[in-house]
Parts: C-alpha cells; sequence; structure tokens
C-alpha cells in the first residue's frame, strides 16, 4: 500500500453553509495532497458527498456544493503516487448505507491486526486500504449498537501507525490523532455575522485564516475530540508522547501555518540562519527554490548579508514534479516547472537553497539550469539533513534505494548534481531552529528511528546507514 500524505477538514455548526466552507478549508490546504478530493455533509438524517480526481477547483462546482447540505461536514484532499488506482480510494470513505464517513492524514504501516479483526467477523475487505478498514471496523462497533464516540475508542487500538482522523456520522463529528501526533490536527471556532457558531478542524491552521476561523488548539496525540448537539467534549484514550514529524516545518507545511506554537515561515527562515552559521559562503547572491526553500533564502541571505534574488521562475498550474510517475516525466517535469532569469544569473556566483534532497533528480536540473543560465559557481545548501530512510507515516516517499543519501555520500551527492559545493544543515541546526526540543518529533526520515513501531515494513530498511 502507498503512502499518502493527506490534508483533512472538518467542521460543525447550525447554520454555517458546511459544504462551502469545507470547500474553502481544503482549498486552503491543497497542497497536502492534489490527487483528488472529497466532502462528505451530514444534516441530521443522513450523508451525502461529492468526490473526484484533481484539484479542488475543478473537483467541486457551484451547483454540487450547494447541493450538499447540513450542519456537520469533512473533506479531504488527497495524495499518491497509485494514480490510476486511487480514483476509488478517494476520500471520505463512506460506509455503506452512509452509516458514517471518514477522511484520514497519515497512513498504517501494518494494517494486519485490522485485517484480522475485520476478517474474523465475516466482513469483506478486498480492495480495502488502511483509511477503508478503519471506517469499517469502527463501523462493525456501531453495527453492534455502539454510538459513534465508543466505537471510535473500541477500534482505536486497533490503528497501528499514524493517523489525524476526521469521522462522522449522522448527527456528530469525531477528531482523532494518533498517540504520537505524527501528522498534524488543528482545531478552530467559527462564528458568522448573524450569530452561527461552530467547530473546525483542519490538517494545518491555514485553512482558519482562509475562513476567517480562529484557532484554539491542536488536537493532542492520543486524544479524541466529539462535537454533537451537546457541544464538545474531549477524551484521552491513550497516553501520548508528541512525536510530530519535523518534516512538517522542512517541507509539507504552508508558511502561515502554526505547528507546536511555532510559526512555520520563522522556522524556515531561522533554518536559514542556522545554515548561515554552519556554510557562511562568500557569493554574490543566494537564489531559493520557489516556494518552500523562500524562507530559508531570506534568513541565509541576510544573515550573510547579501542579497537574495527569485532567479528561478516557477510555473505554478503544474503539480509537483515529484509524483510524476516515471523517470522521463519528472526530468521533463522540471524543465516546465522552473526558468532561470537569466539576467540575473549570467556571470554570479550563487547559493543555491533547497528544503531538502529526495532522490536527487529535481536538484541535479536545477543546479544545471544555473550553469546553463550563466552561473559560475553554484552552492547547494539544504536546510535539513540527508534523507536516508523512507517513510511509512504518511508521507510519499520512494523506497529506501531511491533515496540518493541512502545509496550515496555527501561527496558522491554532489557529483551526481553538478554542484560546486553542497552542504546539508545539521539535525542539531534544525532542531535549534524549530525552538522546540528535540524529543518532540519524529525525525525518522533522518535518522532511522520510528518511534511507532512499523512492524513488518522493517524488513524493507536498512537501519546501519544511521551510522554514515
Ligand atoms: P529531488 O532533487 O528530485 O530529490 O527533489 C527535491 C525536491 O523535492 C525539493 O525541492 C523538495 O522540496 C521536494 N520534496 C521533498 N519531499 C517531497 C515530497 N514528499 N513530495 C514532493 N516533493 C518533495
Amino acid at each position: 500500500m502507498k503512502g499518502e500524505k493527506c490534508g483533512v477538514f472538518g467542521i460543525f455548526g447550525e447554520g454555517l453553509d458546511v459544504s462551502r466552507l469545507s470547500f474553502y478549508g481544503l482549498f486552503a490546504i491543497q497542497h497536502r495532497g492534489q490527487e483528488g478530493t472529497g466532502i462528505a455533509v451530514a444534516d441530521g438524517y443522513g450523508i451525502a458527498h461529492h468526490k473526484g480526481q484533481g484539484l479542488v477547483t475543478q473537483v467541486y462546482s457551484e451547483e454540487n456544493i450547494s447541493q450538499l447540505k447540513g450542519h456537520i461536514g469533512i473533506g479531504q484532499n488527497l495524495y499518491s503516487t497509485c494514480k490510476v488506482s486511487n480514483r476509488k480510494h478517494i476520500q471520505p470513505v463512506i460506509v455503506k448505507n452512509g452509516l458514517l464517513a471518514l477522511a484520514h492524514n497519515g497512513n498504517l504501516p501494518s494494517t494486519k491486526a485490522l485485517q484480522v479483526f475485520l476478517t474474523e467477523r465475516g466482513v469483506d475487505i478486498a480492495d480495502h486500504n488502511d483509511s477503508e478498514l478503519m471506517a469499517e471496523a469502527i463501523a462493525y462497533y456501531i453495527r453492534q449498537g455502539k454510538k459513534l464516540q465508543d466505537a471510535v475508542a473500541a477500534a482505536y487500538p486497533l490503528f497501528t501507525g499514524a493517523f489525524s482522523i476526521l469521522v462522522m456520522n449522522k448527527n456528530s463529528l469525531v477528531a482523532v490523532r494518533d498517540s504520537f501526533g505524527i501528522r498534524p490536527l488543528a482545531m478552530g471556532r467559527i462564528n458568522n455575522s448573524s450569530g452561527a457558531h461552530g467547530v473546525v478542524f483542519s490538517s494545518e491552521t491555514c485553512s482558519f485564516h482562509t475562513i476567517g476561523a480562529q484557532f484554539l488548539r491542536e488536537v493532542n496525540p492520543g486524544e479524541m475530540i466529539i462535537v454533537d448537539e451537546d457541544g464538545e467534549r474531549s477524551i484521552q484514550l491513550e497516553r501520548s508522547k508528541n512525536k510530530l514529524d519535523i518534516f512538517e516545518f522542512v517541507y509539507f507545511s504552508r508558511p502561515d501555518s502554526v505547528l507546536l506554537g511555532q510559526s512555520v515561515y520563522e522556522v524556515r527562515k531561522r533554518s536559514g540562519e542556522e545554515l548561515a552559521r554552519e556554510c557562511p559562503l562568500d557569493v554574490d547572491m543566494v537564489i531559493p527554490v520557489p516556494d518552500t526553500a523562500v524562507p530559508a533564502a531570506i534568513g541565509y541571505a541576510r544573515a550573510i548579508n547579501k542579497p537574495m534574488e527569485m532567479a528561478l521562475t516557477k510555473n505554478r498550474y503544474i503539480h509537483r514534479t515529484f509524483i510524476q510517475p516515471d523517470q522521463h516525466l519528472r526530468e521533463l517535469g522540471v524543465k516546465l516547472k522552473l526558468t532561470p532569469l537569466y539576467e540575473a544569473i549570467k556571470g554570479k556566483r550563487v547559493v543555491l537553497i533547497d528544503d531538502s534532497i529526495v532522490r536527487g533528480t529535481t536538484s541535479q536540473q536545477i543546479v544545471h539550469t544555473l550553469f546553463e543560465a550563466g552561473a559560475t559557481e553554484v552552492h547547494f545548501l539544504i536546510s535539513s539533513p540527508p534523507v536516508k530512510f523512507p517513510d511509512f507515516y504518511g508521507i510519499d516517499t520512494p523506497v529506501q534505494r531511491d533515496l540518493i543519501a541512502a545509496t550515496k555520500s555527501e561527496a558522491q551527492i554532489k557529483e551526481f548534481i553538478g554542484a560546486t559545493s553542497l552542504h546539508y544543515l545539521s539535525l542539531e541546526g534544525l532542531i535549534r531552529s524549530t525552538g522546540v526540543d528535540a524529543s518532540q518529533f519524529c525525525t525518522a526520515c533522518f535518522t532511522g528511528e520510528y518511534p511507532l513501531d512499523i512492524q513488518e515494513r522493517a524488513q524493507e530498511v536498512c537501519f546501519d546507514l544511521a551510522k554514515t
């Protein structure tokens, strides 16, 4: 099963335009998934939904948003590499007969416990992915007569992995996060001018700014929050330990989101300052790879007192090159996506800053592009450490042998990419830039330390690389 890095949004509120607000909430977290999107809405009698492949702006029309009426809504943006086959897997998962809907951000590296549980009870799980299995397990308990919140609590021990989920039935909404809080989930409050108010949830706080809601707090790891006509209640399902995936700060989250009390933008800027401390260079200009690396480049350029130039222009209307299915398309994608500003680059010694190197393909192309545009030196600085380990918690990273830092030394990577020099930010530098204690993070992609047991998937990992 492929990992899926997704965005979820949920809302509960009488008198609010729930489907339209879900649309805007999902639009704000489009960066978390571009493969497909769906919204399910409940009105106290049943659940209606609309979903499809593509971007939020492509999938919904005025007509289908107006048709989704109700006071509870959940939605999801899907990110996955299994492009062709994933049409069926677009979320929210709707359990037969409109019993419940579920939206999941994360991934369960092992679904054995769920499969055994459901098979033993005669539930047909053919072709089910992890999110669908979770939904079926909750539905099983509902069919046994439990209320939604009790059904979620009963099924929770079967969920072995990373999950921030939103579940709803026709009259209640439940938000739950795994006990390590690997993927983010925030809670907010919304009031409109006619006095209607409600509770909102989103993978990222940037959704709240978009819809005019106020950020209240993060859903705690291992916590379940129930919202229904009696109001909100919180139940701590399991003892928890914060282990947010540090890659949320490095790459995934939008700069205007807040995680663990820290602005993503400020953290990225500080990572650039840390880079300047570790590797100050005498160059003419600093160029970010747009968009994620822009704050780090601002921090770096300021610290070394050199100009930052937006000398690579990004065409925003192409999906991330990373999710192209093959090498050929990836290479083509990069050329389509980033073009150099020849006038600014010619004859210059440049520092190029990116947030991470995964396979190295894009980085190689960009360095090549800068030399082609007349740069005399291209020093490549990365605002995070080498990615040596695959992810099993809901990010779409390739298998370990395709991670360039898993098979090549830094000197070899520099050669492969063709840069004048290469420097990765140290893990200590990255953690310092977050302003959060190291114990609060999952750093598995850099260190191979997986806080949550990856069970049978451990055979896909060579752990010796952690020492090199
Ligand atoms: P590459 O040189 O091919 O490894 O690509 C590096 C680029 O991939 C960097 O610009 C990163 O911002 C970006 N990147 C890192 N992680 C991901 C991800 N999970 N999905 C898409 N792009 C990513």
